[in-house]
């Protein structure tokens, strides 16, 4: 209460929201739906000004039905005014409530005129549209206080004067004067109620919308925003590329903070945390993602590097100390920022590579990193192929593809290697194995891949005599229902474990050796073939080959290469080979691309090869075309 004293009294009367800017933007909405309105309206005057002429007088009918008429056509003209733009949207919001004060005025002007007749029919009619103009009123210039009474006043005031009228008026006796105030009496108190409790009405549900809306884009803890609303306004600010700076903040230390003193402790630091960025100078939005990760978009300060030193100053305030319920706590912080000097990226793009650029900021402990194009990039995509390969494993995308492996002697298939391609990925270039095996090997989804790929490579090799190769990576030897599901796929598809090849390289023999080892022996008891994949790339002692329980090696295709060139590389590769097959173990290269070299290696005693030469690795989908065809 005490608050309302103070206000001025305009604001007591309007609401205590109110602002030009909130009357403008309600008037907007008024003549936004005008078309049905201004009909409606027009209609009614044509109805109301062929009664009068016929009752009452023609020349009063006309002249008035001109100057409404003249009204509603000006209203046309404001209406496009005030929808243009605020600046000059102001200056016509007077001219707008002229002519609705106006337009009010000349419909009761005509009610007086009626009633002030004395005949009863015309009496009559004046009370009907009183009645029509205060149902108007507040039916449709509810949306605020000072339409209500600006379109209000005229009827009630005319009723006020035909009320007074009535009651001094010798032409009205007895029971007609008092059945005529009563009745108007009656229906300018009701529908006056009636008008105030539908705008107040109106009122309150606008600001219910807006607290429920306010809600719904902030974060409780904080009071920032959320990330939906945070995203939505940058989105919207953003629309012709970044303009402004754009920065990721992650606490560090913040977790164990949280466990050590508990939550109550932890939430006092994030409301800090949220009062320090609300500081930020040139603040156009602060968030909070959730847990302790924070966004902030500032407008670009001048000078030229203004926006690191800002970034750098905001990294300062952040890790300050804060006073606690505990005492003094401080927390770390990365922050990841990109600014306009970025080349033009998508929205999600923009985001994408500030939180790469916090997530350097974080690993390589530098406090402040901007998003760099060079240095990042490799992030960036290998992101976008992270989100994009969660999507496409499980729909099926990842394709199986074959790729020969011959006889040295008479250059028949022996077997196939089955290699993942990912085509139609939707990205520029496809990616490669190289690219996305990795980021599989990471989310743990090798085996559904591996699943998914054999599921497709084994109807092809089923109905031969070849052999699957398949790439196997140490992390997915450690799951223990490895060789058990293997085994079931294989089944399935009648293929025996004799005509399955586990390709792993020497990494299995460097981390977890033992257990690696028991696995491989493990896969051998139950007749899988174990090969030592691309041998001689990496450290490989032939150490390896004696520790390692193997069928075959498979020679690296940087041995080829160096093969024409290093008289070294051909005593190497004649000596693994004669000790390989000392040892009992099959002898493969691989990276053949010409006959010579095919020769060459056949002639150090090589038992199998592979290469673009012999065939390069082929979809499932095409060979299986192709089998078709052929058959
Ligand atoms: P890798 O096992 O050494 O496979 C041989 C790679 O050499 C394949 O590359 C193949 O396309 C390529 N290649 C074959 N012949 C020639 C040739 O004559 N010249 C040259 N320059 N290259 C040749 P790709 O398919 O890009 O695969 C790369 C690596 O990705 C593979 O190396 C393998 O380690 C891994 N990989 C591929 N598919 C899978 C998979 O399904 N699962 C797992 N775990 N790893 C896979
Ligand atoms: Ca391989
Ligand atoms: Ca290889």
């Amino acid at each position: 209460m005490a608050k309302r004293e103070n206000e001025p009294m305009f604001k007591q009367v309007l609401g205590s929201g109110w602002t030009v800017e909130a009357e403008l933007a309600t008037s907007r909405e008024l003549v936004g739906r005008l078309a049905a309105d201004t009909a409606g309206r027009v209609a009614a005057c044509v109805i109301v000004a062929m009664l009068v002429a016929y009752a009452a007088s023609i020349l009063l009918a006309l002249a008035w039905a001109s100057l409404i008429l003249v009204n509603e056509f000006t209203e046309l003209q404001i209406a496009r005014q005030i929808r243009k733009s605020t600046v000059t949207g102001r200056r016509w919001l007077a001219a707008y409530f002229v002519h609705l004060c106006l337009g009010s005025s000349l419909w009761t002007a005509m009610c007086l005129a009626l009633w002030t007749t004395g005949d009863v029919v015309n009496m009559l009619m004046a009370g009907a549209v009183v009645l029509g103009i205060l149902i108007h009123v507040s039916l449709f210039y509810n949306e605020s206080r000072l339409q209500t009474l600006i379109t209000g006043l005229p009827p009630v005031v005319g009723t006020g004067t035909m009320i007074v009228w009535s009651s001094f008026s010798p032409e009205l006796k007895g029971e007609d004067k008092i059945v005529a105030i009563v009745a108007l009496a009656t229906l300018v108190g009701y529908l006056s109620v009636g008008a105030y409790r539908s705008v107040t009405t109106r009122e309150a549900l606008r600001a219910l919308v807006t607290k429920t809306s306010r809600l719904a884009a902030e974060d409780p803890l904080t009071g920032l925003q959320n990330r939906r609303a945070f995203v939505d306004l940058v989105t919207e600010r953003t629309n012709n590329g970044l303009s402004e700076v754009l920065a990721f903040i992650d606490l560090d230390r913040f977790k164990p903070l949280n466990d050590q003193y508990g939550h109550s402790v932890g939430d006092e630091v994030l409301k800090e945390i949220a009062r320090r960025l609300i500081e930020q100078p040139d603040l156009i939005a602060a968030a909070r993602f959730g847990g302790d990760e924070f966004a902030v978009l500032i407008s670009l300060p001048k000078g030229v590097d203004g926006a690191d030193r800002r970034m750098h100053a905001l990294h300062e305030r952040l890790t300050a100390s804060i006073y606690s319920e505990v005492g003094h706590v401080s927390v770390g912080a990365s922050i990841g920022w990109v600014g306009p000097g970025a080349k033009a990226m998508g929205m999600s793009e923009t985001f994408h590579a500030a939180d790469v650029a916090m997530r350097r900021a974080k690993v390589e402990r530098l406090g402040v990193v901007e998003f760099d194009e060079v240095v990042d990039s490799a992030a960036l995509a290998s992101s976008a192929i992270e989100i994009a390969l969660r999507q496409a494993l499980p729909a099926g995308r990842i394709r199986a593809a074959l790729q020969p492996i011959v006889s040295a002697r008479d250059g028949k298939i022996v077997s196939m290697e089955l290699l993942a391609r990912w085509p139609d990925s939707g990205f520029p270039r496809d990616p490669a194995p190289n690219d996305f095996i990795p980021i599989a090997e990471r989310l743990g989804l090798l085996n559904d891949m591996l699943w998914s790929t054999m599921s497709q490579a084994l109807p092809v090799v089923a109905g031969t005599n070849w052999s699957l190769a398949i790439n196997v990576s140490p992390s997915q030897l450690t799951s223990r229902l490895f060789l058990a599901r293997l085994s079931a796929i294989i089944a399935r598809h009648g293929v025996s474990p004799q005509r399955i090849e586990l390709e792993v390289t020497e990494q299995v023999a460097f981390r977890d050796m033992e257990q690696n080892c028991a696995v491989l022996h493990e896969a051998r008891k139950l007749g899988f073939q174990v090969v030592l994949d691309d041998f001689g790339a990496g450290y490989s002692s032939l150490a390896v080959l004696d520790r390692l329980p193997l069928d075959k090696i498979k020679l690296d295709q940087a041995f080829v290469g160096d093969l024409r060139e290093r008289a070294v590389t051909e005593k190497i590769m004649r000596a693994t080979v004669a000790l390989a097959h000392d040892l009992g173990i099959v002898c493969s290269v691989e990276g053949i691309e010409s006959a010579e070299t095919a020769a060459l290696v056949a002639s150090f005693g090589c038992d199998q090869i592979q290469g673009y030469w012999i065939g390069r690795p082929e979809l499932v989908s095409l060979q299986a075309d192709r089998l078709d065809r052929a058959s």
